[in-house]
């Protein structure tokens, strides 16, 4: 995926950019297509805007089907049907805008690569930030790429390793040299192996898992646990840090470390918002994190100190993201848990609506207050995450003026966000980011102006201790780069200095 941090015209939500599934069986004379259709439909909110799968055929030979659409329609019933092989890869892609190139079929995944000495095909989840500079070494080593994305670095990148040698987990080690970045992926080679590798920091989530019947032994890989339970498969594992594994559909699952360290950078928003609450990252189950972010936020909240407040008090989340976290705050505050705001599940996709007013608008078709359970109350109103503050705004509104509630006070599970991510979720630039922005013009009371803006009596941020604890992982565990700045990669650094002197070259 080209690396990229959104305009203002799109998302008021950091966006996922993909999820990745695979599976080996030992039976050839098995199709596994309608598993990967059921393992990429149960990952499907990672990623919405194309699908594509890779399948050994029978024969040995590799076929990638890919179409831009929800998996559902991409992998309908008539193409489920012509695909038939024991051993394949699926990617889920998240809808970027921008360029339309990146709408063409080669830039959706599966990427598969094909010349004289190899052939095979890679799905993807990250983002490698310095892979401009990796491609321009590979152009003047004579590689000629068709798309201008960071998958095909990886594949040339890949490509040119591999010239002389078979030995994948030692193609594979050597790649992760090249790479600076955060990446989950898959490989299906020719030969009908899957080779599954994490980054040395683990930002993005990846695991495994298997069924083993009577009949036939499969295994998996996924983004997701929620990807294996759909299929019915036990979860063994996450994939490690620094990891590779081999699933082979002749000889079960190995795995071999390319680096062990200490310090690792999971994506702390995965347990915030990304992660479907039904999955378990890296030890940690996401509905329970979410729970805790819930309980930790009423623990501090002054709010809940005063009688005046607590009598006439709701706890109401904003759907679905603030969900969890509300009921983990309703318990722990001993208030009562109110589905307030009617979602029209038939709006979806509401934040990459261009323009503010149809933004605006489009807030009121898919969110609408329940008056009779709202009126005259004090509405403790819970939600991930503010980014711009142009939503929130208008759901604060529309709790106020729609559905008349007395006082709305906004708890948000996530600390202020303060700078984009380079690591692969799709943010807004810096000036977008209504906490970076503020804290800049007004300084220590930023949280306070940030209040007057939405319109909320009162605001309160999850602190950067109490979200390590809620997820349990401490800081040289955790990226937490959008909530304080600084980044575990070194190619980011470089490209963050690359962009502040071209911003002060400007002014
Ligand atoms: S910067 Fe934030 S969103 Fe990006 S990887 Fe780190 S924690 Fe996740």
């Amino acid at each position: 995926m080209p690396l990229k941090i959104c305009s203002e015209s799109q998302r008021d939500k950091p966006k996922e950019h993909c999820a990745i599934f695979g599976v080996a069986c030992d039976d050839i004379g098995f199709s596994i297509s309608k598993i990967l259709y059921s393992g990429l439909i149960a990952l499907q909110h990672r990623g919405q805007e194309a699908t594509g799968i890779s399948l050994i055929e029978t024969g040995g030979n590799i076929y990638t089907y890919k179409r831009k659409g929800l998996v559902s329609k991409v992998l309908n019933n008539r193409v489920l049907s012509r695909l038939w092989g024991n051993v394949g890869i699926g990617h889920n892609r998240y809808a970027t805008t921008g360029a339309q190139e990146y709408n063409s079929p080669q830039y959706l995944q599966p990427f598969h690569f094909k010349n004289n000495e190899i052939e095979f095909s890679l799905a993807f989840n990250g983002t490698i930030p310095n892979y401009t500079e990796l491609m321009k070494k590979l152009e003047d080593n004579g590689r000629v790429f068709v798309t201008n994305t960071d998958t095909e670095v990886i594949a040339q990148l890949i490509a040119s390793l591999s010239i002389g040698t078979e030995d994948w987990p030692e193609i594979l080690r050597l790649t992760s040299k090249f790479l600076d970045g955060s990446y989950s992926l898959i490989i299906l080679t020719s030969e009908g192996d899957i080779y599954a590798i994490r980054d040395p920091l683990g930002f993005k989530p990846l695991c495994i898992g298997e069924l083993k019947t009577e009949k036939r032994n499969l295994y998996f890989v996924s983004s997701e646990s929620c990807g294996i339970d759909a299929v019915d498969g036990i979860f063994l594992r996450d994939v490690k840090p620094g990891e590779i594994i081999h699933i082979s559909h002749q000889k079960d699952i190995h795995s071999e470390m390319v680096l062990e360290t200490d310090k690792t950078a999971i994506c702390q928003f995965e347990y915030v918002y990304f992660a479907r609450p039904d999955s378990i990252i890296d030890g940690v189950s996401v509905a329970e994190a979410r729970l805790r972010l819930g309980m930790y936020l009423a623990k501090k909240d002054p709010i809940l100190k005063d009688p005046n407040i607590r009598e006439n008090a709701i706890v109401v989340p904003v759907p679905d993201s603030g969900r969890s976290v509300a009921v983990g705050y309703a318990k722990e505050a001993k208030l009562p848990y109110v589905e307030g705001l009617m979602k029209n599940r038939y709006i979806w996709r509401t934040f990459i609506i261009p323009g503010q007013s149809r933004r605006k608008a489009a807030v009121k078709e898919k969110l609408n207050p329940i008056k009779s359970v709202i009126e005259g109350k004090d509405v403790i109103l819970l939600d991930d995450s503010i980014v711009r503050g142009t939503t929130m705004r208008q759901i604060v509104q529309l709790l106020k003026n729609r559905g008349g509630a007395k006082r709305v006070h906004l708890r948000i599970s996530c600390p202020p966000i303060i700078s984009p991510c380079y690591m692969g979720i799709d943010f807004p630039t810096k000036d977008e980011l209504i906490a970076a922005k503020f804290y800049e013009e007004y300084g220590e009371s930023y949280i306070e102006e940030i209040q007057k803006h939405i319109g909320a009596d009162s605001l309160l941020y999850q602190t950067k201790e109490d979200l390590s604890r809620a997820i349990m992982k401490n800081e040289n565990k955790l990226c937490r780069a959008c909530l304080t700045g600084k980044y575990p990669l070194k190619s980011v650094e470089k490209l963050r200095e690359i962009e502040e002197s071209i911003a002060k070259s400007r002014t």
